[in-house]
């Protein structure tokens, strides 16, 4: 599951926002470090790092897991065909075959749209024996009471998305105050909800408690454990781990920040924040130039509204500098559907003049012929509009923000 809007809210999947994650190798590590419960692996980029972990985990069986920043994998399949991005194997040799077709492939699933996600690490682990259950057990923000909260289901495993939908009754939620911290009581007491009886439902307290403790001081979005398992022994275990980690967060988690895998990342995003430029790729042909989140959302609304679709959001902030404009175009002109660009600049603190030194430049640079509208209002308007009608550069200035989303439209649809 991507987010927890997701499970419990369809209708908000829309909502745009990022979260940092991280592998599940990374993630593992992290709940090693802090008293979880996480069988042992090795992660591995060749063949020849499978063949040397292999010797070294314990188990007859190895398990191979594709590192893609999406979930899904045990029911995905890769482009070529191979299915399962989680293969449980009986030997090495076994291991390294399924390693060696996985590297390098492309692995789809549901959470990783239609293109799916390069793989070149596998995650080899041991193999855990005598599973008894697998539930489901996250720990995530609740908007509606304002506290972390534990969203937990005993038929968990690889269904939770569908389960969420068809008996929502199954899932079971525990919200902790964050004054008053998490409560040892009340941890059992989840834990028996979830199915867990006498010395197991301490053992699986003790483990959300460890799982609190990581979210609340890695400042996570999300910790979700899918699947958190019983075992015939009584023992309870972390199988698979997926940390999200607030954006607002990453003066105070640079560890956590520098585990940082930019080739599952758009590299136009990587580039967007390089420059902190508010950068979100989308799937339509008109590229959007605009200053501040809430004009930016409006504009890719008309954009829609007058039968185009936006290529990205993008919103250079109240005071960009030129060079920020300048990289926000590379940025753009970075997607091949792009067929037109919509420069929407309403001028508070931003100044019109710096907006229209950076197209002039960004056009001169990057020698682009995609067709470039303009509509620039506010601080130094004429100044602006005076460096666009001086520099020569073919562009389009348009008087007002509808008209622009209009001809934006048009004239991208025409190059198609
Ligand atoms: P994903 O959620 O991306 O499909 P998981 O890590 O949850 O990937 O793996 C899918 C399934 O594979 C798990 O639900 C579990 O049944 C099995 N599995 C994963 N890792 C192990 C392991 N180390 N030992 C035994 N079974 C495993
Ligand atoms: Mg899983």
């Amino acid at each position: 599951m991507q987010r927890f809007t997701r499970l419990v809210q369809p209708k908000c999947t829309q909502v745009q926002r990022r979260f940092f994650n991280i592998h599940e190798y990374q993630s593992k590590r992290i709940l090693k470090d802090n008293g979880g419960k996480v069988e042992f692996g090795i992660a591995c980029t060749t063949v020849e790092e499978v063949e040397a972990a292999c010797a070294k985990i314990k188990t007859p069986q190895k398990v191979v897991k594709s590192q893609i920043l999406a979930g899904g994998r045990g029911k995905g399949h890769f482009v070529d065909g191979l299915k399962g991005g989680v293969k449980v194997c009986k030997d090495t040799q076994e291991a390294v075959a399924s390693a060696k077709a996985m590297l390098g492939n492309t692995l789809i699933t549901q959470q990783t749209g239609p293109k799916g996600q390069h793989v070149n690490t596998v995650y080899v682990t041991e193999a855990v024996a005598g599973i008894k259950r697998e539930l489901y057990l996250s720990l995530v923000l609740d908007r509606k009471s304002a506290s972390p909260m534990f969203v937990g289901s005993a038929e968990g495993g690889m269904g939770i998305e569908e389960l969420a939908h068809t008996n929502p009754e199954k899932i079971k939620t525990m919200k902790i105050n964050v004054a008053e911290g998490i409560d040892n009581d009340a941890c059992v007491a989840y834990a028996k909800e979830l199915g867990f009886t006498g010395t197991v439902a301490e053992r699986a307290a003790d483990q959300i408690k460890v799982l609190y403790n990581i979210g609340k001081a890695k400042d996570c979005t999300m910790v979700e454990i899918n699947p958190f398992v019983e075992l015939e022994n009584g023992d309870v275990m972390e199988i698979d781990a997926k940390l999200s980690f607030d954006d607002n967060a990453h003066f105070r988690q640079n560890e956590i920040f520098d585990l940082i895998d930019e080739s599952q990342i758009d590299p136009k995003e990587v580039l967007a924040a390089k420059h902190e430029l508010n950068y979100i790729a989308l799937e339509g042909n008109v590229g959007c130039l605009v200053n501040g989140a809430g004009l930016a959302m409006a504009t890719m609304d008309l954009i829609s509204l007058h039968g185009g679709s936006p290529a990205n959001f993008l919103d250079v902030g109240g005071s960009a500098t030129e060079e920020q404009i300048v990289a926000a175009f590379q940025i753009i002109l970075g997607d091949a559907h792009v067929k037109g660009i919509l420069v929407n600049i309403f001028g508070g603190i931003m100044r019109c003049d710096i907006i229209a030194e950076g197209v002039v430049n960004a056009c001169k640079t990057l020698k682009t012929d995609v067709p470039i509208i303009v509509r620039l209002n506010g601080t130094y308007e004429n100044e602006g509009k005076k460096i666009l009608s001086d520099s020569g550069m073919v562009v389009h200035p348009v008087p007002d923000f509808e008209t622009g989303a209009k001809l934006a439209v048009e004239l991208a649809q025409a190059r198609k």
